[in-house]
């Protein structure tokens, strides 16, 4: 039964019915048999500073931030931590003694789901991301720190650099290049190891699409990682992986990004197979192609 002791947790995005959020961080709570509860909070960004003060009052035990209020939450905290404090991105926020500090875990999720499900290690690859915006920024800053010999980013119709905190980049400077580029010259990719969609090209219920990438591009060297988990075959995962390369959905980051949460707020190793169950039993998986 729930008491004066349980302590509360959650996340704020806008809109926030679609969160799993609450699936998974719940059923970690109750695995780990601890007195708490999840919920998911619909925040518009003018609420934001409200949402802020209410972590305070309420004396919140912990909150996940998602989109849009992942780059604008920081300045409202009283300091960033880890790899939030070169991103600038916060999608996890922790009390501490009266002090709100926002973390980045979308990174750690990643570099260990990579490890864990495809036993794969940045250090020394050659890595293009599709995509410029959140999610990238995330992933880009993180595969610096751990040692990535190259970057590019592949974007629709520029080719200055994305709008990111010149820290994120560790004076390192990804190669920009657009899909008509990769077009005129597939070879763009050549030694390259990963490649990772970080666009919602092919997301539930846009199913049919994918990003516009020359399929040449995939070869049985290359492992494709599509941060999307709905559906959990997308359209590039299918188009790579007939060309024999290997390829992994984003539940995996999706789990581990949750687990470093957890972690941070409780001190306690995360239990996350109970974690990927209870997402595996949400309905969203079963028409799923
Ligand atoms: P975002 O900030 O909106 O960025 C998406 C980027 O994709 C854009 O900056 C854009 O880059 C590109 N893009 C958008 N629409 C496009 C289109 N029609 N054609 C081609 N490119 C397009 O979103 P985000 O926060 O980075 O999230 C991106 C995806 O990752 C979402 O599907 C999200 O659900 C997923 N995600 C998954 C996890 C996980 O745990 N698995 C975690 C975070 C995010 P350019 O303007 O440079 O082309």
């Amino acid at each position: 039964m729930i008491d004066a002791t349980w302590r509360l947790y959650g996340v704020c995005a806008h809109p926030a019915a679609h969160s799993l959020s609450p699936q998974m961080q719940n059923a970690a709570l109750a695995a780990a048999g601890i007195n708490g509860v999840y919920l998911a909070f619909d925040v518009p960004p003018a609420a934001l500073g409200d949402m802020v003060r209410a972590i305070r009052a309420l004396g919140i035990a912990g909150m996940n931030v998602s989109i849009p209020h992942k780059r604008a939450v920081g300045a409202l905290l009283d300091g960033l931590e880890g790899d939030a404090v070169l991103s600038g991105s916060v999608n996890t926020i922790i009390q501490r003694q009266g002090r709100l500090i926002g973390y980045s875990t979308d990174g750690e999720g990643f570099i260990r789901s990579l490890r864990e499900e495809a036993g794969y290690t940045p250090r020394g690859k050659k890595i293009c991301l599709l995509g410029t915006g959140g999610a990238a920024l995330a992933l880009t800053t993180r595969l610096i720190r751990e040692e990535a010999a190259g970057i590019t980013l592949v974007t629709r119709g520029k080719k200055a650099a994305p709008d990111w905190p010149a820290t994120a980049m560790g004076g390192l400077n990804p190669r920009m290049v657009t899909y008509d580029d990769l077009h005129a010259d597939p070879g763009l990719l050549d030694g390259y190891d990963l490649l990772i969609n970080t666009t919602p090209l092919g997301m539930h219920p846009d199913t049919q699409d994918m990003p516009p990438v020359p399929v040449s591009i995939f070869h049985p060297g290359l492992l494709v990682y599509d941060l999307i988990y709905n559906p959990r075959v997308t359209r590039l995962m299918a188009a790579a992986g007939k060309a024999g390369a290997k390829v992994l959905n984003g539940l995996g980051m999706l789990v581990y990004q949750g687990a470093a949460s957890f972690e941070l707020w409780t001190g306690r190793q995360a239990p996350v197979r109970a974690m990927r169950e209870a997402l595996e039993a949400c309905p969203w998986n079963d028409d799923q192609g």
